[in-house]
């Protein structure tokens, strides 16, 4: 295994690498989520790159930059032992942004003005700022990205097309718990009483996909917002069904045909999301 702190030692190395480079991006805090996309890439690739980069631009919210997880050095063994062969790339922030440690300006084609774009303002622009610096400066052949952040895989193959990269985006999906709670690096955070209430957000996805297809939309809604508000330490932040392409709303007249519904909840100051295919 071997470690870089930056890019250009990185690039250096990549540049006598035996292709299909594969790479897998994360902030770290590795968790069976991570791992599964990271065993894939390994299985797909000569060479697998992993990233990990807790990217300031994609955080609205300061404190949720201050408190997200990072455990460097267990992660470092978690890789190892998939694979020596694998190259990490832990960079500072200003070997990403320089001196200036901002977002670029997309054009999203509105993928980013719902549901988590909506709630987390810039979030996406951030997203695609440093998800576009990785692959125009590793040029993977492939780059790996959970389903978990549906909203992210389908941004990112926009701007893959539209800056017209070459690397193929491959989407993986979510891995859960044992009771459905899907795997994420913020479920640390969580209280032992937190952490038991957060499998309502797939429990709710599950509801939903059950009656999609007998009863309108809109009633699913309703029915969705009253299980939240019969819960206590668990509040719903969204609940959406959308067209998996365009992430438009789908009709409130017609029960569910074809969809995927999205949600968001919190934990206390813990906010978590969660998808799952309606049809
Ligand atoms: P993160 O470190 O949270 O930025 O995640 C890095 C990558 O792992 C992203 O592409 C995530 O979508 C993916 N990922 C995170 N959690 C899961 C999960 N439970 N199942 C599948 N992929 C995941």
């Amino acid at each position: 295994m071997k470690v870089f702190k930056t890019s250009q030692s990185l690039v250096e190395y990549l540049s006598n690498e035996t292709r299909p480079i594969g790479m897998v991006p994360t902030m770290g805090a590795l968790h069976s989520g991570h791992l599964t996309l990271i065993e894939r890439a390994v299985k797909e690739n000569k060479s697998v790159l992993i990233s990990i980069f807790v990217n300031p631009t994609q955080f609205n919210d300061k404190n949720d930059l201050v408190n997200y997880p990072s455990s460097v050095v267990e992660d470092l063994l978690q890789i190892k032992k998939i694979s020596k062969k694998i190259l990490v790339y832990i960079p500072k922030v200003n070997d990403v942004y320089g001196n200036i440690v901002e977002s670029k300006s997309f054009d999203l084609a509105g993928l980013d003005q719902v549901m988590e774009g909506e709630k987390r303002s810039g979030h996406f622009q951030g997203v695609a700022t440093v998800v576009a610096y990785f692959l125009k400066t590793f040029t993977p052949d492939h780059a790996y990205f959970g389903e978990k952040d549906f909203q992210q895989l389908l941004i990112i193959n926009y701007i893959n097309r539209s800056l017209n990269l070459k690397t193929k985006i491959i989407g993986c999906p979510i891995v859960r718990e044992k009771d459905g709670l899907a795997m994420s690096s913020r479920n640390i955070l969580l209280t032992a009483d937190q952490r038991k209430k957060a499998s309502k957000l797939f429990e709710a996805l599950q509801i939903a996909k059950s009656n999609a297809k007998r009863i309108p939309y809109r009633s699913l809604k309703t029915t969705i917002n009253s299980f939240f508000e019969s819960q206590d330490k668990i509040t719903l932040d969204y609940f959406m069904i959308v067209d998996p392409n365009t992430l438009k709303e789908i009709h409130l007249d017609q029960p569910v045909d074809r969809g995927r519904g999205f949600i968001a909840a919190y934990l206390g100051k813990i906010r978590l999301i969660d998808n799952l295919d309606m049809s």
